[in-house]
């Protein structure tokens, strides 16, 4: 598999939860993940009146910067790997804390865009302490994990599973999120490594 996955922090995200789970990313998908240099806050789809960020055009401006952003990381490569190559990845996944709303929702855990194969999370909603409930490092960073596979599939064109033992299983709320494992059942792996799905 040559799938060149990207992980961007965005504004004041800790750059060290990002990379938790890019390693985590890099183990489940067998391939190192770049993790590239911090990406500014977009001003675009900010919503004072509701201190979100409308999540598309959000994640538009942030695709349109992409190419500024140098690769700082090879995040699970052997210590020896050749440099890394210019180019743009084949997914990009912009990790936010800012939180996020599409029109008629509260708020969403992130927004996917097929077409140029980026995504974005936001961290507002994975945390515990957003249900007022105590701090769950471990669970969060698995929930950004997961998060992460099912929107790399869905950027790279995959459709969502039926299989709720799947990354790719629909993830509406917060316990779809929790229910599901790190990993994608067979038939969606199949899919996304050799690309033999495509839209
Ligand atoms: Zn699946």
């Amino acid at each position: 598999m040559d799938l060149r996955v990207a992980l961007i922090p965005v504004g004041k995200v800790d750059v060290v939860e990002v990379e938790a789970a890019a390693l985590r990313l890099a183990k489940i998908l067998n391939k190192a993940v770049e993790l590239r240099q911090p990406a500014a806050v977009p001003r675009a789809g900010d919503d004072p009146a509701r201190g979100q960020h409308l999540a598309a055009p959000f994640l538009a401006e942030l695709r349109q910067g992409l190419p500024r952003l140098a690769v700082q990381k090879l995040v699970g490569a052997a210590p020896a790997a050749a440099p890394v190559a210019a180019g743009p990845p084949d997914a990009a996944i912009f990790v936010t804390d800012v939180d996020l709303f599409r029109p008629q929702t509260e708020g969403v855990f992130g927004e996917i865009d097929a077409a140029t194969h980026s995504a974005v999370l936001s961290l507002r909603r994975l945390r515990e302490a957003f249900y007022r409930r105590k701090a769950d490092p471990a669970k969060q960073r698995s929930r950004l994990v997961k998060l992460a596979l099912y929107a790399l599939g869905r950027a790279r064109g995959l459709p969502e599973c039926r299989d709720p033992s799947c990354a790719l299983f629909t993830t509406t709320a917060l316990a779809d999120v929790d229910m599901k494992p790190e990993k994608y059942c067979a038939s969606c792996w199949r899919r996304l490594t050799t690309g033999a799905y495509r839209i």
